[in-house]
């Protein structure tokens, strides 16, 4: 299925966490090969939550995830990690780089599924460091970096096996507003090369300024525009 169009499908997909809280009701939704779409919504309002069926961390408690084709409910536990491990990059609003480990390796590490020899790795983590502006820095350890830095360096982690989804969890959010700009300016760049990116943010300016923006509401889907400013791909 690596040759279709939607990378991501949801169907009447809901999540009740135990406890009752009902995080994401009923949302169908597709996004297609090569978009960039952001998410964004009020505190709480489930984004979070979405992000994570989309990225296999969770199963929903009604209907229907597909990544990349695959319906993550019929997965055993190990395809369900392979799925992850191969097909979908992570970025988190805490960076999330181990203490004392130079960033070539943390971004080596985004590789260690694949099974290649660490000469290997490092390669092609050099050449994902490059893409995001850090060759420089490889031999850097995360303390010595400024969370821009730092963030970058998660982007080259999770782009670094070529993912055929980028899904980022507020990546901006513990960065001034510069820092934050420059790494928005590294989403676009990498989906203009032709990676799908999915985004939350609560930054409704830079939200904007994205090609699609779906608005979540207390776990409902309320909004999802298309915006003028890039062509996107199909869905
Ligand atoms: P957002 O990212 O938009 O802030 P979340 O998806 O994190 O929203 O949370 C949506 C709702 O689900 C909130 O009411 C939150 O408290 C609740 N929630 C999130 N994760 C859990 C969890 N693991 N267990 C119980 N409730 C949760
Ligand atoms: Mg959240």
């Amino acid at each position: 299925m690596s040759g279709a169009t939607t990378v991501v499908e949801f169907d009447a997909v809901s999540k009740t966490y135990p406890g009752g809280v009902a995080a994401v009701r009923d949302v169908s939704l597709r996004i297609g090969r090569g978009e960039l779409v952001a998410i964004v919504g009020p505190s709480g309002s489930g984004k979070s939550s979405m992000l994570n069926l989309m990225g296999s961390l969770d199963r929903p408690s009604a209907g229907r995830v597909l990544v990349d084709g695959h319906d993550v409910a019929s997965l055993s536990d190990r395809e369900v990690s392979a799925l992850r491990a191969t097909r979908i990059g992570f970025v988190f609003q805490q960076f999330h780089l181990a203490v004392g480990v130079p960033v070539l390796d943390s971004v080596a590490d985004g590789l260690l599924y694949a099974g290649m020899p660490l000469r290997r790795r490092r390669a092609k983590a050099s050449a994902a460091l490059e893409r995001v502006g850090l060759s420089h820095r490889v031999h850097h350890l995360p303390h010595q970096l400024s969370g821009g830095e730092r963030q970058r360096v998660a982007v080259a982690r999770a782009v670094v096996g070529g993912p055929s989804v980028l899904l980022a969890d507020e990546p901006t959010g513990n960065l001034d507003s510069a820092s934050g700009a420059a790494v928005l300016t590294l989403l676009r760049e990498l989906n203009a090369a032709g990676t799908t990116v999915v985004v939350i943010t609560h930054d409704r300016e830079i939200a904007a300024e994205l090609p699609r923006r779906i608005e979540m509401r207390d776990g409902r889907l309320v909004a999802d525009i298309e915006q003028s400013t890039t062509i996107g791909a199909p869905r």
